[in-house]
């Protein structure tokens, strides 16, 4: 079994996901007492959202390049960026480590194709859902990703960095979450991409006629068919 090294912390909340589904999918594939060999480097997150609103990814890649190589010299032998929203730096990390990443929107991709679903509607931060780093990642699998208004944008991206990344789950975000989502079935959408690694603490596949693809379990899980790997 590989160790697994996590950078999480963005926000913890969903760290803690990562952490249990990881050690939960070891136990169901191998039994016993098995367990997850992990390395968890957790940021400072309200560090990483100044440089997100300042639009300095430069240092926020830089930082999360040398939690990598911390990972790395502490025995990781593969990385997970906990988040999807981070991945846009992903070339700071590379730079960095010659561990292999395993990018969430790869994971994710590869989940829908095995679905046969070829148009998705994508929730995460307005920079996940806005910018092309990661629609654009997905769309080269041969997958159309709708998106939402940009007034439905702003309300999505609102409760992620003020409810869900402080572990505030309200009723009512997740019920404008669920009017986001019919919105986006009606306009020909087959599955919606959880595309925020906390949205899945807010939304329950029973809040959707189509299939949700949350992001954190899918990475978790294959992240330990990664370490598995003979
Ligand atoms: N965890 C979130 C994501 O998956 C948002 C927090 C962040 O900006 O990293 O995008």
């Amino acid at each position: 079994m590989k160790t697994i090294g996590l950078i999480g912390g963005m926000s913890w909340e969903s760290s803690l996901e990562y952490y249990r589904i990881i050690n939960e999918e070891v136990k169901a594939k191998l039994g016993g007492l098995h367990s997850a060999k992990c390395i968890l480097y957790s940021v400072d997150f309200e560090e990483i959202e100044r440089c997100q609103a300042e639009g300095d990814w430069e240092s926020s890649g830089k930082l999360l390049g040398d939690a990598a190589l911390s990972l790395e010299k502490a025995g990781a032998e593969m990385i997970l960026i906990c988040t999807n929203t981070m991945h846009k730096v992903i070339g700071y990390i590379e730079e960095k480590v010659s561990l292999p990443i395993l990018h969430i929107a790869d994971s994710t991709a590869k989940q829908i194709q095995k679905s046969k679903i070829s148009t998705v509607g994508l929730l995460g931060t307005k920079y996940t859902m806005e910018q092309d780093f990661y629609k654009t990642r997905i769309e080269t699998n041969g997958i159309k990703v709708l998106i939402p208004s940009e007034e439905d944008r702003k309300v999505i991206n609102k409760v992620i960095y003020e409810e869900l990344c402080l572990g505030e789950i309200q009723q009512s975000s997740r019920d404008y979450y669920k009017k986001v989502i019919k919105g986006l079935v009606d306009d020909g959408a087959e599955g919606i991409i959880l595309g925020c690694t906390e949205i899945g603490l807010l939304v329950k596949p029973e809040d959707s006629e189509v299939p949700l693809f949350d992001t954190a379990v899918i990475h978790a899980i294959e992240s330990v068919n990664m370490a598995l790997e003979k």
